[in-house]
C-alpha cells in the first residue's frame, strides 16, 4: 500500500500530487479519470468542501468524507494596512494551531508571503515568530491553503509567492518540496517558478539540495551581518554553518541553475549598519550574481533592536552601489498591522492568553 501524507491520522488529499490522487481513487475502487475531476476541484476551483464537487458521486465523496482530510483554513482575523493597502491573514488550522500569512500588492502582480511552520526554532534575534520555538510543520496542503484561502477571500490573482513567512523552510524540506511542485502543477493555480522564491537563514546542505533539483525557484538568504562573529550575535544557526559555507553553497546554486541569488539583510541601528560592515559586505558579494535587499528592521517589542537612522541606510546603500552590487531597500509593507514576521500571531495568542 502507498504511503500517503496524513493530516489528522487521515489521507490528506489537498498534499497529493495527481499521480498520488490517481493511485488513492483506484484504491478506494473508483475510476482513475475522477483524480483529474478531483484535482481540478481542489487545485484550480479551490473548494473548501467535498459537496461543492458536483460531477463526483455522491458514492464517492462520502468515501473521501469519511477517509480524508481535507485542509480548509480558517480565517481569524484579517488586517488590512490603510497605507498600502497590503493584507495580513491569521488563519487557524484543523487543530487549533495559528498561521499568518500576507497579501501584497504590488505593480507587477500580487505577492502571498506564507508562512512554513507553526512558529520556527532558528531562534533569530530581532524575530518574533521565533520567541515561542517551533510547534510543528506544515503539510503541503496546509501551505497552500494560504494561497488559496486568500485568493479566494480577497478576489485577487496570486501571481508570487514567497515561503518567507514564520518558519524556516529548509527545517521542512520535503514539504516545501512537494508544496512547490504542486503550486507550479499546470493542473493547479500553475504559479511559475520564477515567480516562487524560498527564503533560508542559510542550512547549508538543504542549499545543496534544493541547487541539483534544477529549478529556477529564486533563493534568498537572511545573510544579515558580513561576518560570522556578527552574525553569531543575531541568528543562532550562524553557530553552525559559517559564512564561508554559506557562499560556497550559493556559488553551487548559481552554477545549477544560473538564477541569481538574493541576500536579506536586515538593517539594526548600531549593530549590522556601520561603513565598516558595509564594506565587508562589499567584499563578500563582489563579482557574484546577486541582489541585496536592505531591510529597515520591523523591531518587536520582546527585543531591543532599533530600526537603523534613514542616513545610516541610505549610506549603506550608496557605499554598495558604489561598488555595483545590485541593491534594493525592501518597501516596507503593512507597518500599520503587525507587519514583521510573527508579530501578528504572537500578538494575538499572547492577548487571548490574558483575557
Ligand atoms: N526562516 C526564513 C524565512 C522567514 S523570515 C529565513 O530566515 O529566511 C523572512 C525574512 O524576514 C528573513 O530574512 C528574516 O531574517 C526577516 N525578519 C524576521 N523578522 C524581522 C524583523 N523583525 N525585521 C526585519 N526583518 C525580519
Amino acid at each position: 500500500m502507498e504511503e500517503y501524507p496524513k493530516l489528522n491520522n487521515k489521507t490528506d488529499i489537498k498534499s497529493l500530487s495527481l499521480g498520488e490522487l490517481e493511485n488513492y481513487i483506484e484504491s478506494i475502487g473508483d475510476k482513475k479519470f475522477r483524480a483529474a475531476q478531483l484535482y481540478q476541484w481542489l487545485h484550480e476551483k479551490l473548494v473548501t468542501d467535498y459537496e461543492q464537487c458536483t460531477n463526483l458521486s455522491k458514492e464517492l465523496r462520502g468515501k473521501l468524507e469519511a477517509d480524508t482530510s481535507l485542509t480548509a483554513l480558517k480565517p481569524i482575523k484579517v488586517q488590512v494596512s490603510e497605507i498600502d493597502k497590503t493584507a495580513k491573514y491569521l488563519f487557524e488550522l484543523w487543530d487549533g494551531n495559528l498561521i499568518e500569512s500576507v497579501l501584497m500588492k504590488y505593480h507587477h502582480g500580487n505577492s502571498v508571503c506564507i508562512s512554513s511552520q507553526v512558529g520556527c526554532r532558528m531562534g533569530c534575534r530581532f524575530c518574533a515568530s521565533t520567541l515561542d520555538g517551533c510547534v510543528r510543520n506544515l503539510n503541503p496542503s496546509e501551505m497552500l491553503d494560504q494561497i488559496y484561502r486568500i485568493q479566494s477571500l480577497s478576489g485577487e490573482r496570486v501571481s508570487n509567492v514567497v515561503i518567507m513567512g514564520s518558519g524556516e523552510p529548509m527545517d521542512n524540506y520535503d514539504n516545501v518540496i512537494k508544496f512547490i511542485e504542486l503550486l507550479n502543477s499546470e493542473k493547479g493555480l500553475n504559479i511559475s517558478q520564477r515567480n516562487i522564491t524560498v527564503s533560508t537563514c542559510g542550512i547549508v546542505p538543504r542549499i545543496y539540495e534544493l541547487a541539483d533539483r534544477n529549478y529556477q525557484i529564486t533563493l534568498a538568504i537572511s545573510l544579515h551581518a558580513p561576518n560570522d562573529e556578527l552574525r553569531k550575535t543575531m541568528m543562532p544557526i550562524a553557530n553552525k554553518y559559517s559564512i564561508d559555507e554559506i557562499m560556497k553553497a550559493c556559488q553551487y546554486y548559481i552554477s545549477r541553475t544560473n538564477r541569481r541569488i538574493s541576500f536579506e539583510y536586515s538593517l539594526v541601528k548600531g549593530v549590522n549598519d556601520t561603513g565598516e560592515c558595509a564594506s565587508q559586505l562589499v567584499n563578500l558579494l563582489s563579482g557574484m550574481n546577486c541582489h541585496v535587499n536592505l531591510i529597515p528592521v520591523n523591531p518587536i517589542k520582546e527585543r531591543d533592536y532599533e530600526q537603523s537612522e534613514h542616513k545610516a541606510i541610505a549610506e549603506f546603500k550608496n557605499k554598495l552601489e558604489k561598488c555595483r552590487i545590485n541593491v534594493t531597500i525592501r518597501r516596507e509593507m503593512g507597518r500599520d498591522i503587525d507587519g514583521a514576521c510573527g508579530q501578528l500571531r504572537k500578538n494575538y495568542i499572547d492577548n487571548v492568553d490574558i483575557d
